[in-house]
This record gives C-alpha cells, structure tokens and sequence, in this order.
C-alpha cells in the first residue's frame, strides 16, 4: 500500500494536509483551510481531489469545501452530528466507522470538546492520526462547546491509540504551547529537550508537526494530569484527573 502525506502552512499557522494513495491515485484533503493552497499542492503534484475529511465545522477547517467540491466533485466526509454545520457533506460517519481513501482506510473517533461535532481520522495500517483541533503538539484545543470531562475522555481516546502513532494536528501552535507546558512542569526534562529542539526548527522555519503519540504522552501537559509537579503546580495533589485537566486548560485560557 502506497502511503503519502503532503503537508503544507495555510492561512497564518493552520496545516493542510493531503492524503494520497499511490495505488488508485485518491487523494484527500484532511479539512480544508484555503482552498486556493489545496488547489495549489494538488497541482504540483498532478493530483487529482477525490474526497474532504472534515474534523470540525470551523472556517479554519472547512471554509474550502464548496470551493474545492465544485471544481473536483470530491466527496465530503463530516461527523453525522454536526452535519448541518458542514458545508456540502456528502457522508455522515460516527465512531468506529471506516472511512475508505482508495485503498486506505482510516477509522472515525468521535473526539468532542473543542466542537461537539470534532473527530480524528486515524489510519491504523500507517499509523497516522489526524486529530484537527484536539490534540496540538503540546496542547490541546479550547473548549469552544464541550466541558473540561468530555474533552479528557476524547485525549484518552486518543492516549489508547499506539506510541508510535504519529499525530498531525491543525496548527503550528507548538512554540507558545512550549513556553505553557514548562510552566507549569518545569523540571520535566523531556520537555525541556523537546522545548529546546522546537526552537531550533521554528528557528530554520521547520515545523513542528507531526509529533508522536509517546512525545505527547512525555511532554504534553494536558495528557499528563498525573504528573506530580503538574498537580503541584495546579494545587490538586491527588485529586481526580479530570480536575487537574480542567485546571491545566483553564491556567491555559489565562496565560
Ligand atoms: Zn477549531
Ligand atoms: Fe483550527
């Protein structure tokens, strides 16, 4: 099976992503930032749009569907229920349906709290989730609608999948996610390491992005709520973890 990702900067810190299997010559935008960027990758590479995976309904993630469906005709695959909120959705999918990309298949996790319609794509063969606005490279999204525990149950639903995982999100947030995580887990030398060597890409003009499952697990401030110094930090030693979460993204909010 022929696997490739293209990844791309759209409007100021937002990634597009295209999906492409070598074998049926599919392709996919992952959400749709900038249509005009999209059409811009597909071209340089001859690649022809055959559908849209939508994580959210932000204009951010798919104010570029009807524009990219009326010149490709792809077909547009959104959360069935947020399905009014994305532009011209074609299949409604829910968790644990299989979303098939030619050849490639990625499996629907419902991930909500940022939106209440949010969901990741992870393709298990390749081991490649795509997470939108859930999970960022030390972050993770504001709750715009859902509440600090259902937002810890999605980031769990996603901790479950494999370290090696690598994680794509939607922006590159992760230097000022940086200087959040190493306030409030300073002496957490992972995060250190991972601080300094993100400062030497964002240097060069690299990004950050993807990062790993086990990075996040290591350094992410908002999937380690068990972390001593965390629960220090946050004054909850030993309270339940969805509380030491609500606390870190809360701190966040305010930083
Ligand atoms: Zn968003
Ligand atoms: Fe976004």
């Amino acid at each position: 099976m022929t696997f490739e990702v293209h990844q791309f900067s759209c409007l100021s810190d937002n990634y597009g992503y295209l999906v492409h299997d070598a074998a049926t010559g599919a392709t996919a935008s992952i959400d749709t930032p900038e249509a005009d960027a999209i059409n811009a990758a597909l071209e340089a590479r001859g690649w022809r749009l055959t559908h849209i995976l939508n994580t959210h309904h932000h204009f951010d993630h798919a104010g570029g569907n009807e524009a990219l469906k009326a010149r490709w005709g792809c077909t547009i695959i959104g959360a069935a229920n947020d399905a009014q909120r994305i532009p011209g959705i074609d299949q409604q999918v829910a968790d644990g349906d299989v979303v098939r990309v030619g050849e490639l298949q990625a499996r629907v996790l419902e991930v909500p709290g940022h939106t209440s319609g949010h969901i990741a794509y992870y393709f298990a063969d390749q081991g490649a989730a795509f997470v939108g606005d859930t999970l960022f490279a030390l972050g993770c999204g504001r709750l715009f609608e859902g509440s600090p525990q259902q937002m810890w149950t999605s980031l769990q639903a996603l901790m479950r999948l494999p370290d090696e995982t690598l994680v794509y999100c939607a922006h590159e947030y992760t230097q000022s996610n940086a200087a959040f995580a190493l306030s409030v887990e300073p002496h957490n030398d992972a995060l250190v390491a991972r601080a300094a060597h993100i400062d030497a890409l964002r240097a060069q003009g690299r990004p950050t992005v993807p990062s790993t499952l086990a990075l996040e697990k290591a350094t992410n401030p908002f999937l380690r709520p068990d972390s001593v110094e965390i629960q220090r930090n946050t004054r909850l030693e030993g309270a339940p973890l969805v509380e030491v979460f609500a606390e870190t993204r809360r701190l966040k909010d305010h930083f």
